[in-house]
């Protein structure tokens, strides 16, 4: 693999400086390879190539065709299943069934937008007499792209599938703890045949790359998923330029649930929503607000489900894997410290397998029992394996709760009562709202994206495509 190299204008290449970082497996600790540590210079002759390309042959190739390799790519995506799964994992720390589910869904992002490429129409619209009116959905042009470590492959798809499929050409660059798996992704694309410059990746630190990137007075848009302290960074820089973003910032989900639910489909997926990815997602369910009436009740049995969890490295396959690095488990360490600090009661733990390395990044899976409202743990996103318990009054208390955050990013609301859903979807202030259910990872077709300081603008579905498209208007004076 072309690990330290970056790909510009169809070409792998040593970056300007010829920099490297090395990177670790997080369930060792141990290294497994180097990449390019990119610049301002690389970004520069990145950008320049795709916007070559899209003024050249790119700009000119039929939606059906865009489509198509789109789909070639998904398929060899598909061919390269138990090698980019391996990968992946090797990479993140994430369990292998992880990992391969994410594989499945970067094929099926680009076999989505492969589909989607030559069905994004305009429209017509009536108009004064002797007047034809038509809005034309153009691509923006060359596009920016910088990405998180905590599905890699995933967003490699979710951010690239719509917008070369829209027509633009793309800048990508990933993280820097975790992207060969981008890496391997963008050789399968080279090989079905997608043009020089269409796809530019550049592995580099945020702060070099990353910036740089945002910064480029030559982008149309950026596409960003992270924090919301970097968010503000790219919106301020692109601002410069008057460059539009689309961000996706994380959340502080809400599992809410009420007396009348289903409680034991409730407990397995306000687990699994937790623990998937070591709570390392972005919509990940990291609340769970409970009627008061049967909190006791609920907890006891979310406590005899969370002391089953199991974390091990990603081989063994368990409940949760290793956290991404040493800086992030030291970051959530730090949140089980100060809530032992501030007397907040640990419900149930999870185990550390035996097995795993002492050198690996790991955090057993934690549960608390009735977090202050005002705490941080109640507020803010812990990245990690870390579940906050809530008991609530009644419905409005419970609405109050839901959207008493900074952010709105999903929420999953238990009841069967077909009134509240319905109250209950309207009252929340979230990108998607789940009704008994929960969706993190799935749903390629479903629009995604936050409220507040989640985030703005969509991903997924039809919305991706129009956020990486401009409407053009065209008005015809005929007589
Ligand atoms: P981050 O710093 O926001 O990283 C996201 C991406 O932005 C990475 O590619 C990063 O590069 C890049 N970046 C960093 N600084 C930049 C800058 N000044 N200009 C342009 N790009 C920049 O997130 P993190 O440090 O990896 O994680 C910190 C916290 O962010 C986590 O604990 C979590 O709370 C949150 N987070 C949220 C999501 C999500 O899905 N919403 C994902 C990851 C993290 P590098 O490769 O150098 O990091
Ligand atoms: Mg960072």
């Amino acid at each position: 693999m072309m690990s330290a190299k970056i790909f510009v204008d169809g070409q792998w290449m040593t970056p300007v400086n010829g920099a490297t970082l090395d990177m670790v497996a997080p369930s060792t600790g141990e290294k497994i390879g180097t990449i390019a540590r990119g610049t301002a210079e690389d970004i520069d002759r990145a950008v320049n190539a795709a916007r070559r390309a899209f003024e050249g042959p790119w700009g000119q190739t039929a939606a059906v065709d865009r489509g198509r390799l789109l789909s070639k790519l998904a398929q060899k995506i598909l061919e390269h299943e138990d090698e980019l799964t391996a990968l992946e994992a090797l990479d993140t720390g994430k369990a292998l069934k992880l990992a391969r589910n994410d594989i499945r869904a970067v094929a099926r992002y680009f076999e989505f937008y492969g589909g989607a490429a030559d069905k994004l129409h305009g429209d017509t619209i009536p108009f004064l007499s002797g007047y034809q009116v038509m809005i034309l959905r153009e691509p923006r042009g060359v596009t920016g792209h910088i990405i998180p470590w905590n599905y890699p492959a995933q967003m490699f798809g979710r951010t690239l599938g719509p917008a070369l499929a829209a027509g633009n050409a793309a800048v990508l660059k990933p993280a820097e703890e975790a992207c060969l798996s981008c890496i391997r992704l963008t050789e399968l694309a080279a090989e079905v045949g997608f043009p020089d410059g269409v796809i530019n990746l550049v592995p580099g630190i945020g702060e070099e790359a990353g910036a740089a990137l945002s910064s480029h007075p030559d982008i149309d848009l950026i596409s960003f998923t992270g924090s919301p302290e970097v968010g503000v960074l790219i919106q301020k820089a692109a601002a410069e330029n008057h460059v539009p973003c689309v961000l996706e910032l994380g959340g502080k989900s809400p599992q809410i649930v009420f007396a009348d639910a289903d409680h034991s489909k409730a407990i397995e997926s306000i687990v699994s929503a937790l623990v998937q990815n070591t709570g390392q997602t972005c919509s990940a369910g990291s609340r769970v607000l409970i009627e008061r009436s049967i909190y006791d009740q609920f907890m006891a049995q979310l406590t005899r489900r969370f002391k089953q969890l199991r974390a091990g490295p990603h081989d063994m396959d368990l409940d949760c894997g290793p956290l991404i690095s040493k800086v992030q488990q030291e970051r959530v360490m730090g949140f089980l410290d100060r809530a032992k600090a501030d007397g907040i009661e640990i419900a149930a733990q999870g185990q550390v397998d035996a097995a795993a390395s002492a050198e690996g990044f790991f955090v057993p899976p934690t549960l608390y029992r009735i977090v202050p409202r005002e705490h941080e743990l109640a507020l803010d996103e812990v990245f990690g394996p870390v579940l906050a318990a809530i008991p609530f009054d009644d419905e409005a208390d419970a609405i109050r709760l839901a959207n008493g955050t900074d952010f709105g990013l999903i929420a999953g609301v238990w009841t069967d009562s077909g009134a509240r859903q319905m109250r209950l979807a309207k009252a929340i202030r979230a990108g998607q709202v789940y009704i008994n259910g929960y969706g993190a990872g799935g749903g390629i077709e479903l629009p995604f994206g936050g409220f507040k300081k989640s985030g703005h603008g969509r991903e997924k579905g039809f919305e991706a495509l129009r956020e990486f498209t401009v409407a053009k208007t065209v008005v015809f004076n005929h007589g």
